[in-house]
């Protein structure tokens, strides 16, 4: 963009908006939970929409004023509805560990129960680990990944549930590759008399392209990001049944939240418009046949993967086989022009600040058109890192460069640097 306003008035900001334009488009970025926007969501959440305050809801609002914000945010909810087949949409939250926190405050009294998968194992923080609000407010039980198989074990998960009689129970992830079987959550949760809350934030795209089985038809209510896979701004939304739509929404406001960030429904109504499209079923199908292709080529170079594959968008490796640590090989990968994030692998032996594990993705990679092939090149590149000596950093400068000239072929949505 040309954010001429933004130079004129601050130049300071600017540059640092035109450097990480710069830094996005050279880089192969590989962070799972992030992507590229397209120019159209960049401009609604760019909008004068941000001006506006509108506490409540369409047609039951505390200010005045609401001719465009109503309209706006009643065509994102019934996209949204479109889209997962919802009884009901909420668009309001600001990210997604609020709008979990808010599905809490609709379902739970403090010292609730509640049973979500461990933050070592995969799951987030927000689904009952200790340092969060949801872990210190909320009584909570964590299931885990089989240690062999690196996969969700529903009879774990079914016994746990049984002995703690959990009020809530979450399924979903931040840091497992393979499907998870929603309808068997349910099973669990109608045994011990849970609500059951799906957290899609990582693979709603892939729900919405139908690269991934729905969660919507089995939980109570579902929470997601659409900032992630979806490819819209930051922020979030809750779906559920019509039985829960009142107190999920008093959940959100006035429970949790005041006024909604307007700009932010507007870059949300976009990226379901564009989620509905030929084009993104395409797309999620091209972000799951990307990460096969990858995991395969890695596994190839001799890297460990938890689970062995993956089925979504992400693919999680041990890396100390190798002789490296995550952070280290993190920080390599990055001055090589490879951004991933170091990760906690199941039943990993070292601290969550220096861990084992790296996680990676292909949803970013697919938005700028990367397909199979192009992921022999990106493999090669983890090896030579993964083979470069402490210290030599102008190997890693060499190999930067290459990703360079490879990345210039591929345009990222929402970027015109050249
Ligand atoms: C990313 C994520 C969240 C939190 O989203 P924020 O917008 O960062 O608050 C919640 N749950 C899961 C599973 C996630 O992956």
């Amino acid at each position: 963009m040309h954010h001429e306003g933004l130079r004129e008035s601050d130049p300071e900001v600017a540059a640092l908006v035109a450097a990480e334009e710069r830094r996005e488009f050279e880089k192969i970025r590989m962070i799972p939970s992030e992507n590229y926007v397209s120019r159209a969501v960049l401009e609604a959440t760019g909008s004068v929409f941000t001006n506006k305050y509108s506490e409540g809801y369409a047609g039951k609002r505390y200010y005045e004023g609401q001719q465009c914000v109503d309209p706006l945010e009643e065509m994102a909810i019934a996209r949204a509805k479109s889209l997962f087949g919802a009884d009901h949409a909420n668009v309001q939250p600001y990210s997604g560990s609020p709008a979990n926190l808010a599905v809490y405050f609709a379902l739970l009294k403090p010292n609730d129960t509640v049973m979500g998968m461990a933050l070592p194992h995969g799951g987030h923080l927000t689904h009952g680990w200790n340092v969060s609000i949801t872990g210190a407010f909320f009584r909570s039980v964590q299931y885990g990944v089989d240690a062999a198989t690196g996969r969700i074990d529903m009879d774990q998960v079914r016994t746990l549930a049984l002995a703690e009689r959990p009020k809530l129970i979450i399924a979903g992830a931040t840091a497992y590759p393979r499907v998870i079987d929603f309808e068997a959550f349910r099973r669990v949760a109608d045994e011990v008399g849970a609500h059951l809350l799906v957290d899609m934030a990582h693979i709603a795209g892939l729900v919405a392209g139908g690269a991934h089985p729905s969660p919507v038809p089995h939980a109570h209510v579902v929470s997601t990001t659409t900032h992630k896979t979806l490819r819209g701004p930051r922020g979030a939304m809750l779906l559920c049944k019509e039985a829960m739509a009142k107190a999920v929404d008093k959940a959100v406001f006035p429970g949790l939240q005041g006024g909604p960030h307007n700009h932010t429904t507007a870059g949300i109504a976009v990226a379901l418009r564009e989620a509905a499209t030929p084009a993104f079923r395409e797309y999620a199908r091209q972000v799951v046949a990307n990460a096969r292709a990858l995991a395969g080529h890695l596994a190839g170079c001799g890297f460990k993967l938890v689970s062995g594959g993956t089925d979504n968008h992400l693919i999680l490796m041990d890396v100390t086989p190798r002789g490296l640590t995550g952070k280290q090989y993190a920080k390599a990968l990055d001055r090589a022009g490879l951004e991933c994030n170091y990760n906690t692998v199941p039943g990993d032996p070292r601290k969550p600040f220096d861990p084992s594990g790296l996680r990676m993705g292909t949803p970013a990679i697919t938005s700028r058109g990367m397909k199979e092939a192009d992921m022999a090149t990106v493999a090669a590149w983890f090896n030579r890192v993964a083979e470069t000596p402490a210290g030599a950093e102008d190997r890693l400068d060499a190999i930067a460069a290459e990703v360079r000239e490879f990345t210039r072929r591929f345009p990222c949505p929402g970027i015109a640097v050249g």
